[in-house]
């Protein structure tokens, strides 16, 4: 059989492993060295990929892309700050979306991790002696629908059929797991290059569940460099009067000097970086010289702001996992910035506990990938993998509440159905609005996409059951449909590119949702109380006109009561108000009801309309929640 590969597509690097002789190997490039650059150069003619893409990077500037991964399946919007700041050119694609612009020539983020993912696979077939043309490729945890679709497409482009999209830190408990018995949970700490992910992972007898996930993808390695290149910069803008981020030749070089006085300060106390020729003296014309010493105390300070965003997300990861951090057995250090040793002592002062450092942290990912490729394929058994869905995902209801269907940490694949029903009679059509987020109010919440169930036939409120399910699949995509169960009709959608989600919104949505509970709550309740006076007086409305016998002096309480629920509904009432309305006009219906029921009472159900406002007693899947009109 084919063997399938596993593949670390990494900011900064990225790592391929297959399964051998039922373990996982990381396999060499044609370097011979085990991790490969994900940096693309285009030089004359030429694409280079990899360390010499990378080590040509300080010639050409423009023409070198590096990080292509902080921009895939992300629009422009939201990733334009971090366009400038890169030395090479980004621009704004026609489709919103980013194209990096090389002599001309536009390319997407896809198109240019396609080109990583090509050198990776061709050099690992070289050296198996065979053609892959298989690979689960993992993703950060935090990654949305976009990005998750973006990275899969970076796959089909370099000629591969992807089999799953894995979360890293899953594919990284997962390569540390294999040889575990006992059920342990674990944390994995992920610092690469650019993104930063905490995972918190049930792990024992073959099956590895996340219970947690949180991060902030705008954190890594790279931000440390940019640490020290700032530095340097202000130091020598100081001393010269020049500022040496202006020139993007310059700059290529301060970062990579940067990293490496970043890379040798985890093993020394103290480096110095030189840089001779960096720029001209604007006032001799004479060179101009960068030397500096930089301490690891002096490093560490540096990074002070950025090592204090690791906090947050590990503590959230925790709060969502609804455990304390003594419940914690195994704590991974995952991606390369774990080698920095004011990472290891800020997690082991967070966690109280030594983390594990003996799978290394560079391959551990890649080789979890290779794992989950041979479970794929049947070459490894016994293992099923759980991955949990970031954000509550839900659907808009009458008064914009929000109502969720699917949890956020729910482990996915996972489906959901629930049954909703129509908010006014005659309504011929519901518009389904996707959301997900933590708030109670829909506005309040991230925007996935809408969709329109049209045709139905007139029918009254409450009468339509529209049988709404939501299905995540492996790797994180959803899709959405919706029918009427009596009519058939049906329509759906599948949340690709739609509008995306910054993945840092992901923490400040659930941070919003934990300050606004109470005030959400107060609107939600004031929401549900609107909706209830509301069909009240709609099936109040409907009782009287079907009451053909009523007389003048039995309508006129009801009615009363009808204009005051209506005069407060107009009016904007408090929830207090509309609740004594609705109790009010509920009491006068009944009493209505009674007074004009027929005589030979208990007959066969004639749909009368009752005063309960669930629409279809007797099952647990109708919710009381109607849909507002559809757009007429
Ligand atoms: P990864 O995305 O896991 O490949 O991590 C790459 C990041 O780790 C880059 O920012 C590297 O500069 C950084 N890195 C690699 N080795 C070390 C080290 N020994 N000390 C500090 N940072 C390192």
């Amino acid at each position: 059989m084919a063997k399938a590969v596993g593949i670390d597509l990494g900011t900064t690097n990225s790592v391929i492993s297959v399964m051998e002789g039922g373990e996982s190997v990381v396999l060499v490039n044609s370097e011979g060295n085990r991790t490969t650059p994900s940096v693309v150069g285009f030089k004359d003619d030429q694409r280079l990929v990899g360390q010499v893409a990378k080590r040509q990077g300080v010639l050409n500037p423009k023409g070198t892309i590096f990080e292509a991964k902080r921009f895939i399946g992300r629009t422009w919007d939201e990733i334009q700050h971090e366009a400038e700041r890169a030395p090479y050119e980004v621009v704004k694609g026609d489709d919103g979306g980013v194209r990096f612009v090389v002599a001309g020539e536009q390319h997407t983020p896809e198109a240019i991790s396609a080109m990583v993912l090509r050198k990776l696979v061709s050099d690992a077939s070289e050296q198996l002696g065979q053609k892959i043309t298989k690979a689960v490729i993992t993703v950060p945890a935090y990654f949305n629908n976009a990005q998750r679709e973006a990275t899969q497409n970076a796959g089909k482009i370099a000629g591969l059929e992807v089999l799953r999209i894995v979360n890293e830190p899953t594919a990284a408990a997962l390569a540390y797991g294999l040889d575990k018995k006992g059920s342990e949970t674990v944390l994995v700490f992920d610092l690469g290059g650019g993104t930063f992910d905490v995972s918190v992972l049930e792990v024992g007898d073959g099956v590895f569940e996340v219970r947690s996930t949180s991060g902030d993808t705008h954190l890594g390695g790279s931000d440390f460099d940019y640490a020290i290149v700032n530095w340097l910069a202000d130091e020598f803008k100081a001393e010269y009067n020049v500022d040496l981020r202006k020139d993007k030749q310059a700059l290529q070089r301060l970062i990579e000097a940067s990293e490496k006085a970043k890379i040798e300060l985890s093993g020394l106390p103290e480096t110095t970086i030189s840089l001779p020729f960096i720029a001209m003296d604007p006032a001799s014309n004479a060179p101009l010289y960068l030397e500096k010493k930089l301490s690891r105390s002096k490093f560490e300070d540096l990074i002070g702001s950025l090592l204090g965003r690791i906090r947050g997300p590990v503590e959230q990861a925790l709060k969502d996992a609804k455990l304390s951090k003594d419940k914690i057995d195994e704590i991974i250090l995952v991606g390369g910035s774990t080698r920095v040793p004011a990472v290891k002592k800020l997690v082991k002062e967070l966690l109280g506990k030594e983390p594990n450092q003996t799978v290394n942290p560079d391959e551990v990912v890649a080789l979890g990938a290779a794992i989950q490729a041979g479970v794929l394929t049947g070459e490894v058994d016994d293992i099923v993998l759980l991955d949990v869905t970031p954000l509550s995902l839900g659907v808009e209801t009458k008064g914009g509440v929000f109502t969720k269907l699917i949890e956020r940490n729910t482990t996915v694949p996972v489906r959901k159905t629930e049954t909703f029903t129509t908010a006014d009679h005659n309504q011929t059509g519901v518009e389904v609005h996707v959301l997900q987020g933590e708030r109670s109010m829909a506005g309040d919440n991230k925007s996935l996409g809408r969709f329109k169930l049209e045709n139905l036939p007139p029918m009254p409120a409450g009468a339509p059951q529209i049988e709404i399910t939501y299905d995540i699949d492996a790797n994180g995509v959803l899709n959405v449909s919706a029918k009427e169960k009596s009519t058939g009709k049906a329509a759906s959608i599948t949340i690709q590119n739609t509008t995306t989600l910054a993945d840092d919104e992901v923490d400040t949505m659930v941070k919003d949702a934990e300050r606004h509970a109470e005030e959400d709550r107060v609107r939600r309740e004031g929401a549900e109380a609107r909706n209830q006076l509301d069909s009240l007086r709609l099936q109040a409305q409907k009782a009287v006109d079907e009451a053909e016998g009523a007389s003048d002096e039995q309508k006129q309480p009801l009615q009363a009561a009808m204009d005051e629920a209506k005069t407060a509904l107009d009016g904007n009432a408090p929830k207090d108000e509309l609740e004594s309305k609705g109790q009010a006009l509920a009491a006068a219906l009944q009493a209505f009801m009674q007074a004009t029921a027929p005589q030979a009472a208990d007959g066969p159900d004639d749909g009368e309309p009752t005063t309960e406002a669930s629409p279809a007693d007797g099952d647990d899947d109708v919710i009381d929640a109607d849909f507002k009109p559809s757009g007429t």
